[in-house]
């Protein structure tokens, strides 16, 4: 190989090489020491080093790749990386390049024009710009070849071969995703090869596409947060650009990445995956979503408004006793003296009442009117009546919340109370469907309040003066449908038997009634203080 510059200066390097296919494979250390570049052989890398004044970066060359890294020598600037159309070749431990490749990665990798010709088998390299003025030819002759000095010399890179049409890259848009980031590179022109380089150690990755305007070079974008941290172009000579996307490893491990080209938008698309765990993401998610309903929840069941639920009413009188005495004057007088207790006790705290006279309502109409109005308690308050031979000596008070019936006799106490769905118009139509099943369906909706209910109804029946009770476990389950559709826990009380005349004079005397309904006040009291108890363990009192 004659080397000459154009000072005058000349020297003649022995430069291996050998035809492939009818290329010319050229000695990569013959050619580098062609254009003063030292390097080091391994057998199967390859780094050369600047050597012509200061040395600022190497050029690694990988047996088998066709990607060649440029590192700088201090390490202060991001690698980049320039691939070829072909991968170097070892044969009697040498590494040999095609001379259209070695060509292009010097010019790639100095920045300046290292062009061959093959009509001529001549390669002219410009190198100035650097510590060396004036222009340095290499030319690189084959033997027996003719050196025709001054024909046109046509581009180093096979991929640079079409140049018609413009392409720039207008813009670099970064989407972030839950598991990484989509990087498009929004091109207008026709579409050019590209190739794209996984990140590195030190987390670059490198895009590289092949003649596009230099225009693009305005494109550099820093980003304050996110994976991707900067993305510079870089213009490798030739028309090509290389995008070096550096990424933020210290953060986020990168999983994978990849790269395509998107004809419908005309974007060079690049994905970078990092390695998150998406079914934590979503699992996070979820968890978040039931919090904040948790806490809605939890602020919905503030115990702000009570619904009382005078039973029976207008033309149903409920039970009737031995001496007349009708339930539904009973239970209203109780239930408005249990809203009294409740507005001077509890100031703040709403009170419902589904009826305030002597008026009938429907039974489903009393668990709408709570759920409309916001009721966090449902209080039902009920006289009983048995008929027989027993009625003269079953007596005591008793409550109940929605279930299965668990006795027969909750069954019967369910039936009584519900037989007034006869006395309604169009009650087919009105409870269709309620039927055993149903009860208990709705009873397992109604689950969510059990506990609670349960709770309920036993602080309740622990406030009353069950002296000569017959009953011996108070809280029961019965399916009563005027427990139904309440959303919130429901309790059903039995404050006697109508039917038993000792019961019947008690009930009937107005003091026993307020006594009755300041019972069922204390037991909401000490409900309402054990769950306020159990929100402030939970840290949702204020
Ligand atoms: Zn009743």
């Amino acid at each position: 190989m004659d080397v000459s510059n154009a000072p005058g200066q000349s020297y003649t390097i022995k430069v291996q090489g050998y035809s492939s296919e009818g290329e010319f494979m050229a000695d990569v250390v013959s050619f580098a020491r062609a254009l003063r570049l030292g390097s080091v052989f391994d057998g199967s890398k390859m780094q050369i080093d600047e050597a012509f004044g200061k040395s600022v970066t190497s050029s690694i060359l990988c047996m088998g790749s066709e990607f060649v890294v440029v590192d700088s020598a201090a390490g202060n600037t991001p690698k980049r990386v320039i691939q070829l159309a072909a991968a170097p070749s070892v044969r009697d431990g040498r590494m040999y390049l095609p001379v259209t490749q070695a060509c292009r990665m010097f010019s790639l990798w100095l920045g300046r024009s290292v062009r061959y010709d093959s009509g001529s088998n001549r390669i002219e390299a410009a190198l100035a710009g650097r510590s060396m003025s004036g222009k340095l030819s290499v030319g690189v002759l084959p033997s027996g070849a003719t050196e025709r000095p001054g024909s046109a010399l046509p581009a180093a890179s096979s991929s640079s071969s079409s140049p018609t049409g413009k392409t720039t890259v207008n813009d670099i848009r970064v989407e972030t995703l839950a598991n990484g980031v989509v990087i498009r590179f929004s091109a207008s022109g026709r579409k050019r090869p590209a190739s794209f380089l996984r990140p590195d150690k030190q987390g670059t990755a490198y895009l590289t596409i092949e003649n596009v305007d230099g225009q693009s070079k305005s494109l550099a974008r820093t980003f304050a947060d996110g994976i991707v941290k900067s993305v510079n172009p870089v213009s490798l000579g030739n028309g090509a650009m290389q995008f070096n996307i550096v990424l933020d490893t210290a953060a986020f491990a990168i999983k994978s990445s990849s790269f395509r080209y998107d004809a419908a938008k005309n974007d060079y698309v690049v994905s970078i995956m990092s390695d998150v765990d998406v079914d934590a993401i979503r699992r996070a998610e979820k968890e978040r979503l039931i919090q904040a309903r948790l806490s809605d929840d939890i602020d919905k069941w503030k115990l702000d408004a009570v619904v009382i639920d005078a039973g029976h009413g207008g033309k149903d009188p409920g039970a009737i006793g031995t001496r007349g005495t009708r339930e539904k004057d009973v239970v209203l007088n109780v239930a408005l003296d249990l809203g009294r207790f409740i507005k001077q006790k509890w100031p703040g705290v709403k009170v419902i009442y589904t009826r305030k006279d002597d008026r009938f309502i429907p039974l489903k109409e009393r668990g709408k009117i709570a759920n409309r109005y916001g009721g966090k308690l449902f209080i039902s308050i009920h006289c009983n009546a048995i008929a027989g031979k027993r009625k003269y000596k079953i007596r005591g008070p008793e409550v109940y919340i929605l279930g299965p019936h668990k006795t027969d006799s909750a069954l019967k106490v369910a039936m009584l109370e519900n037989s007034v769905i006869t006395e309604e118009e169009n009650y087919k139509e009105s409870y269709k469907g309620f039927s055993d099943e149903y009860l208990i369906m709705s009873s397992m909706a109604q689950s969510a309040f059990a506990m609670q209910s349960t709770e309920l109804a036993q602080a309740v029946l622990g406030r009353f003066d069950r002296k000569g009770s017959t009953i011996s476990n108070g809280v029961r389950q019965a399916g009563f449908m005027v427990l139904w559709t309440p959303s919130m826990p429901s309790i059903l009380v039995e404050a006697g038997y109508l039917s038993n005349p000792d019961e019947e004079k008690i009930l009937r005397d107005r003091k026993s009634q307020t006594k009755i309904a300041w019972s069922i006040f204390q037991g909401l009291e000490q409900y309402r203080s054990s769950y306020e108890r159990r929100m402030m363990a939970s840290g949702y009192a204020k």
